[in-house]
């Protein structure tokens, strides 16, 4: 397969990217879930909002993803880090959308309007957890939806736990970057499938990639060094075919093994 040939925004993605554009004037919080452990492969590109419109963006995995540095803002945006999996990470996005809905209403009072519920949008790229967020955010009352009248095409609306309005379906994406390298890194996450890029070119740049962050994965080896790693790989997990060691086998694994976060804590730089 010639890798230049990837087509990085395909036309259903158009389709997607249109359907939230239309849907985004009915919310009040768009809520863009990220993978931490490649913050910026799983970004999407700006949402033209208005001011009275907030962008949460959530980094969830942080489980998965090295311990942060620094803690990243993004212009107007509120960002938090999490692992949506854990009461802690539930706790701080249902804190943080406690206080932007507490906002909300302060504006609703000063305007002398009834206190609305918020309206939430959840987008993302494939597997970065938007249905672990819908399922948190909805619990048993994910089925109580309602076709709100005066909305687009009768759009459907959750009732969430926490009082607030969800989209009924998430915005589902991939970025529109031209780059082999957030290709790599959705394919390394498990955002997008393996099978699009050859397995030996996705598992020597992730292993360049733990090599240069001196992964304690990869530790003894050099960038130079893959073939020698692969071997050591599969002698350790004893990965045998026709007598010799085998290294397919080997490569498939160290790639699982990094979309399921076997290797360690990691993010891509
Ligand atoms: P979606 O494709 O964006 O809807 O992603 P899902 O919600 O289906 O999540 C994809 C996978 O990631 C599932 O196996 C989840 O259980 C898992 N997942 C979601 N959040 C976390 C997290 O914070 N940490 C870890 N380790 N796994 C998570």
């Amino acid at each position: 397969m010639n890798q230049k040939n990837v087509h990085w925004f395909p036309g259903h993605m158009k389709k997607a990217w249109r359907q939230i554009l239309e849907k985004l004037p009915l919310i009040d919080v768009l809520i863009e879930v990220r993978d931490a452990r490649a913050p910026v492969a799983t970004s999407l590109p700006p949402f033209p909002l208005k001011a009275r419109q907030s962008h949460l963006i959530v980094y969830n995995k942080v489980d998965l993803a090295a311990p942060l540095s620094q803690d990243l803002q993004e212009g107007d945006s509120t960002t938090i880090h999490v692992s949506l999996t854990t009461p802690s990470g539930w706790k701080t996005l249902s804190q943080t959308l406690k206080s932007m809905q507490a906002k909300a209403h302060q504006i609703d009072a000063e305007k002398g309007r009834k206190p609305q519920p918020l309206k939430l949008m959840i987008v993302g790229v494939p597997n970065v957890g938007k249905s672990t967020l819908i399922n948190r955010l909805c619990g048993t009352r994910k089925v109580a939806t309602e076709n709100r009248a005066g909305s687009t095409r009768g759009q459907q609306w959750i009732h969430t736990t926490l009082g607030y309005s969800l989209l009924d379906t998430p915005g589902v994406l991939t970025p529109c970057y031209e780059s082999q390298d957030v290709a790599y890194q959705l394919a390394a996450i498990g955002s997008m499938k393996f099978s699009i890029l050859p397995q030996e070119v996705l598992a020597r740049y992730l292993f360049g990639c733990l090599v240069v962050a001196h992964h304690p994965f990869v530790n003894g080896f050099t960038g130079e060094d893959y073939h020698t790693f692969l071997l050591a790989f599969a002698e350790k997990r004893q990965m045998k075919k026709a007598g010799t060691w085998d290294t397919s086998l080997a490569e498939e694994t160290f790639l699982h093994h990094m979309a399921t976060g076997k290797l360690g804590r990691f993010t891509f730089q």
